[in-house]
């Protein structure tokens, strides 16, 4: 058993201190968030991941996990302290450190006794140095301690599964002193563990997201490739992703990435490359076929509406995936704002993520499921892959449209069934 202090409890947060109670371990989460912090004590969860609730409930039952706004408490009564918080994009799209850095200040200020300090978040690479010699200026009691990093790569929407079945486990070390304790915490979890450099296990994160993004980018251009051509993208993906050299995971075409992590990450990592006098070129056109997969879509929309002002459109699917609730950076909204703005009259629905997208877009209709959202449309757009939406009674969904045009953002119907339902069926690359 190792106690931890995890600083910042959101998603990661959150989800690994449960994870580490789950198997044993005490675990603190601290976050300076009152209203979090008191949902926590009261037993709610402030997100939603399938899972969750139960493991945060039955370890804080057995005394392995508990909740607090005092950092001190947390750094007092833990060997080893993950920083959890978060770590955005500034305006030019390069990372605001300063969550980061306020941690490693308090946490310095608070130590009396030698402490592992790792950091969990997503960072530029070479943050390890910089976190030391904060730890080193603000450490009041002259506390050794030793910085690690250790990048998570839970997916939202199976956090809790990543969590617990992690492919690997990657731990950067200055030395040898933290290695034990730090195997110690993921050594129930049976996944390879590698030990390395800080700067290369912080690299490794950065170069983890943006080569899966950059699947995504080669899939959706591959896309647009087969639309001129007349080939089918699901058929080019499945005989690529056969071969074992290239897997199958992330080849999908679609509306491209969205959400809390690729966006920001990709934008970081050419940051970063800038910074280190790389111009990294490659992920950068990454991001330019992402931003046009969008606009491909829309110019569908016009094509077969022509005019899109006082035409009513039902959107399936908020959540930038399925099994969020997680809007930021939604290719939703990418399709949804340019419509609205366009006077088009928006009635959508989403399985979990109304309740965030009403902070976002209050000005549209919510409906209670997707037959709802679909009722009267000229054409209904879907923008998330629910399996909801996969399930969905195509003959009904037809009978409640008032015109059977179906533009599926992320292909999840068979195009000649839908032709042979007489629907006027565009996806993506088919
Ligand atoms: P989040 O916004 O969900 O949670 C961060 C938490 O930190 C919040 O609850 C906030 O109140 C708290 N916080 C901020 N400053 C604090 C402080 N000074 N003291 C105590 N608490 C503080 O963010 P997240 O999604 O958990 O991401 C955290 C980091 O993990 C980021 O670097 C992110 O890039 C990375 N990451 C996220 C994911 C993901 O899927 N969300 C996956 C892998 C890595």
């Amino acid at each position: 058993m190792v106690k931890i202090c995890i600083i910042g409890t959101g998603y990661v947060g959150l989800v690994t201190g449960a994870c580490f109670a789950e198997v044993g371990h005490h675990v603190i989460c601290v976050d300076n968030d009152e209203k979090k912090v008191a949902m926590l004590k009261a037993g709610g969860i402030p997100i939603y991941e399938p899972g969750l609730e139960a493991i945060v409930g039955r370890n804080v039952a057995t005394g392995r996990l508990r909740f607090t706004c005092d950092i001190t408490d947390g750094v007092t009564n833990s060997e080893v302290i993950f920083i959890a918080v978060p770590t955005p994009p500034r305006d030019d799209g390069s990372v605001d450190m300063r969550y980061v850095e306020k941690v490693a200040r308090t946490i310095a200020e608070t130590m009396t006794e030698y402490r592992i300090v790792v950091d969990k978040s997503t960072v530029p690479v070479k943050t390890g140095e910089k976190v030391a010699q904060t730890i080193k200026r603000y450490n009041k009691h002259k506390a050794e301690f030793d910085v690690v990093s250790n990048p998570e790569f839970l997916r939202e929407g199976c956090a809790v599964d990543d969590l617990l079945h992690p492919d690997r486990v990657v731990i950067g070390v200055t030395g040898e002193r933290p290695v034990a304790k730090m195997e110690a915490i993921y050594e129930p979890f049976q996944a390879p563990i590698i030990v390395t450099d800080i700067n290369s296990a912080e690299l490794i994160k950065h170069a983890c997201n943006s080569f899966l993004a950059l699947k995504i980018s080669y899939a959706n251009a591959l896309s647009a490739i087969c639309e001129a051509s007349g080939a089918n993208i699901d058929d080019v993906v499945h005989g690529m992703g056969l071969d074992k050299r290239i897997g199958r995971a992330f080849l999908n075409a679609g509306l491209g990435y969205g959400g809390s992590c690729f966006p920001k990450d990709i934008s970081a990592f050419t940051h970063i490359a800038d910074a280190l006098g790389y111009d990294f070129a490659l992920l950068k056109e990454v991001q330019h076929i992402n931003a046009q997969q969008v606009e491909r879509f829309l110019k569908k929309i016009h094509d077969t509406l022509w005019i899109v002002q006082d035409k009513t459109i039902g959107v399936l699917g908020l959540a930038f995936k399925p099994d969020t609730d997680y809007v930021r950076l939604a290719p939703a909204f990418e399709v949804i704002r340019p419509l609205l703005k366009e006077g088009a009259k928006i009635q959508v629905y989403d399985p979990q993520a109304m309740e965030k997208a009403k902070e976002v877009l209050p000005d549209i209709t919510y409906c209670a499921d997707a037959y709802a959202a679909a009722t009267g449309v000229d054409a209904l757009v879907i923008c998330t892959e629910w399996d909801e939406f996969r399930n969905l009674n195509l003959e009904k969904l037809k009978k409640v449209m008032g015109h059977p045009t179906v533009f599926d953002g992320r292909n999840i119907f068979n195009p000649q069934l839908m032709a042979d339902l007489g629907f006027t069926y565009k996806s993506i690359g088919r």
